[in-house]
């Protein structure tokens, strides 16, 4: 069986920052991405907001660029998932894939993925006229008619990239007052390709074998009206990565790994960093600055108990 320092779980930014700060600290570390490297940055169409890039960078390029960091130094990389995680007293067991290895720490990286709101419809329209990401999509919305549905950043930001591609764009939101920064919805509400809707439930999705409508509902009159929409975006929010944490790691109410400053969960040797964890800002920024503090953290842990 393998063994390791560390395993960093996720190749995100957290998860590569976290990688690259071990390493330095020259210990043997693994990392295990079932995906690609980059994380939700794959996905992201510009980043605006991303200190050292002061032109916005494309998501694929930055992700990318991480990456690269990456590749002067040794170590062993997993394509594969993570299913399973033992505690144990001295060494903890993974499980990724059919294959199972010890690790002194583990850093778990695995990020968010995309909430669904479970409207009719939505799950059978998926894929043909329902997305959950703008930029993976938009561009099959060219000249054409959609909804978003959501009220914070990640709504108000890519209704922002979609008005760009888009004829028109309803902005569907169940509240008065928006969730996400001023900023952006101030962008939002001059844009002239842009319609907000306030106060206002959507329904249905409607469609047979691709998007054609969405049902909605003003929850102040009770007014029903049906747009014709040929696509809807879902931001809603984010649910936690993966559901292989074992009992004793403590989760908030919403399943995201609860730390301490340092990263510490409530077990020993096992860290948390990036947006699995439970906090307030979710973001690239956070999620390197969680990945150092993680590896600073789990590299002082293995010191304290003579590991290293
Ligand atoms: C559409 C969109 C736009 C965004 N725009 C911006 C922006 O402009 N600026 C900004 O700062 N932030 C933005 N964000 C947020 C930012 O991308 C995230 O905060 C950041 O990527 C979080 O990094 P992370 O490493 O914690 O997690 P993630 O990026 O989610 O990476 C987690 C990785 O872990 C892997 N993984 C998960 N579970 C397992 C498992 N069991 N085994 C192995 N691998 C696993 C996943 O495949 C993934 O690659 C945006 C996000 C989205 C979705």
């Amino acid at each position: 069986m393998n063994r390791y320092d560390a395993i960093v779980i996720g190749g995100g930014p957290a998860g590569i920052t976290a990688a690259l700060y071990l390493l330095r600290f020259q210990v043997k570390v693994a990392v295990v991405e079932k995906l690609a490297p980059g994380g939700q940055v794959l996905r992201t169409h510009l980043v605006e907001n991303y200190p050292g890039f002061p032109q916005p960078v494309e998501g694929w390029k930055l992700a990318d660029i991480f990456a690269e960091h990456l590749k002067p130094y040794h170590y062993d990389t997993y394509n594969d998932e993570v299913s399973r995680i033992e505690v144990g007293k001295e060494m903890h067991r993974l499980k990724i894939g059919d294959t199972w290895v010890e690790a002194r720490t583990i850093i778990v990286c695995t990020g968010a993925v995309y909430k669904e709101l479970g409207l009719p419809g939505e799950k059978e329209l998926s894929g043909k006229g329902v997305s959950y990401c703008a930029t993976c999509d938009g561009n099959f919305f060219r000249d054409q008619v959609v909804a978003v549905i959501g009220g914070g950043n990640t709504a108000l930001e890519e209704s922002l990239y979609l008005a760009r591609l888009v004829k028109k764009l309803y902005l569907l939101h169940r509240r008065d007052d928006f969730r996400g920064h001023k900023c952006f919805q101030n962008r939002c509400e001059v844009n002239p390709v842009i319609t907000i809707r306030r106060s206002t439930l959507a329904k249905r999705i409607l469609g047979d074998d691709k998007v054609t409508g969405i049902e909605i509902e003003n929850i102040k009159t009770g007014e029903k009206e049906h747009l014709s929409v040929d696509g809807v975006f879902v931001f809603v929010g984010y649910d936690p990565h993966g559901d292989f944490y074992p009992p004793e790691i403590q989760l908030d109410e919403r399943g995201f790994i609860i730390t301490d400053a340092e990263m510490r969960t409530s077990v020993p040797g096992i860290f948390a960093a990036g947006d699995i964890r439970s906090k307030l800002c979710r973001q690239i920024t956070t999620a390197v600055g969680d990945g150092a503090t993680a590896a600073n953290a789990a590299h002082a842990y293995m010191e304290e108990k003579g590991f290293i």
